[in-house]
């Protein structure tokens, strides 16, 4: 039988394991699915689809409503199936054979999964120990290295912690120095008391990723984009596949942006629940990580991390086991749901613990 490319032979996929529970807490999604007026103008929008031709393969309408959002033109918004696909567009067209991505432990494990797909060869650097980005090891990183790509993710997964926009700004002039792309991944910057959008500008190799998936209720749709300079976004455009955003998606996405007061609502809400799940985690034997995301990075002081999960699973809580990533030794990560979904989490617990 046919092998694959040897690097993808001894390569691991991504796991994030979906178990049948009635608490599910472990994937970052919204738990309010998206505003009602916003399903019934979609069904709607189905049936004025032109399904016999291809989709707008500018997505102009799209590009140009998530600028106006940001105050950038649609040549500034580069539009993909997920922040993931952007992710990887990115590499494609900046990292690949003799390039190198550079990222900082503990992170988002796509950045590098997607790097090695790519055939990018990874620098790893590794954050403080409080998991706070670290300038003296971010310089040591790009001068060993000379990243093309450099991967910053504020609020960082899984640890929650926002880079001070010192810290972003800093780290762009290395990657800068070397000639390299600074990708700052806010997947879940809308919870965040600051972004980096502000900073990018045309001549700044800096691009700013985001998601439908989190803070817009809308995982499923499967819709991510980054704002860049206009450089940087044509050559993605010539990267990605031809027609890769379908007609529908790029409707629901307009449609989408047409509810955004409702969908800063949920973030306003998610982020009060948060200041109440952190309050009543604390009270408990559990070491807590602030978070500036619409997730909390924990780990139980009393009971083994693993087994506390186990123990969330028979009580139908499902949160995400990091207990055995590097340096998260006995963590765990819980997602910010609705306050009867995050009760049933915290009684659980307590109940473990005490
Ligand atoms: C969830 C997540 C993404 C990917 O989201 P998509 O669903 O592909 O848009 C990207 N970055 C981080 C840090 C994430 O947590």
């Amino acid at each position: 039988m046919i092998r694959p490319r040897d690097d993808v032979a001894l390569m691991e996929g991504y796991h994030s394991p979906q178990l049948e529970v009635s608490v599910r807490l472990n994937t970052n999604e919204s738990p309010e699915p998206p505003p009602a007026e916003w399903v019934g103008e979609l069904a709607r929008a189905v049936e004025a689809v032109d399904w016999h031709r291809y989709p707008d393969r500018a997505a102009t309408r799209l590009r140009a409503a998530i600028g106006a959002l940001h105050g950038v033109g649609p040549e500034q918004v580069f539009v993909a199936n997920g922040s993931n696909e952007v992710l990887q567009t990115v590499l494609l067209t900046y990292g690949g054979p003799g390039r190198t991505a550079a990222v900082w432990e503990p992170t988002y494990a796509l950045h590098g999964h997607i790097a090695r797909l790519t055939g990018t060869a990874l620098a790893e650097g590794e954050r403080a120990a409080d998991f706070s980005v670290d300038l003296d090891e971010v310089r040591r990183v790009v001068g060993d290295a000379r990243p093309s790509v450099a991967f910053l993710c504020s609020p960082n997964n899984p640890t929650g912690m926002v880079d001070d926009e010192a810290t972003v700004r800093a780290t762009l002039a290395l990657v800068e120095g070397v000639d390299g792309l600074l990708v700052v991944d806010e997947a879940y910057g809308q919870f965040a008391p600051w972004s980096a959008l502000g900073l990018v500008a045309d001549g700044v190799p800096l691009v700013v990723s985001r998601t439908f998936s989190k803070t817009w209720s809308m995982a499923a749709a499967r819709l991510g984009y980054l704002v860049g300079p206009v450089e940087v976004v044509d050559e993605l455009e010539k990267v990605v596949l031809p027609y890769h955003l379908d007609a529908l998606k790029q409707l629901a996405g307009c449609l989408a942006l047409g509810h955004v007061a409702e969908m800063d609502a949920r973030v306003a809400r998610l982020v009060e629940e948060r200041g109440r799940l952190v309050a009543r985690l604390s009270e408990l034997p559990v070491e807590v990580w602030p978070s500036g995301a619409n997730f909390v990075l924990f780990r139980p002081a009393t009971v083994d991390g693993a087994d506390v999960w186990q123990r969330l699973v028979d009580r139908s809580v499902l949160v995400r086991n990091c207990s055995s990533w590097p340096r998260l030794e006995g963590c765990l990560r819980v997602t910010i749901g609705t306050p009867a979904e995050d009760d049933t989490f915290l009684d659980a617990l307590e109940e473990i613990l005490t």
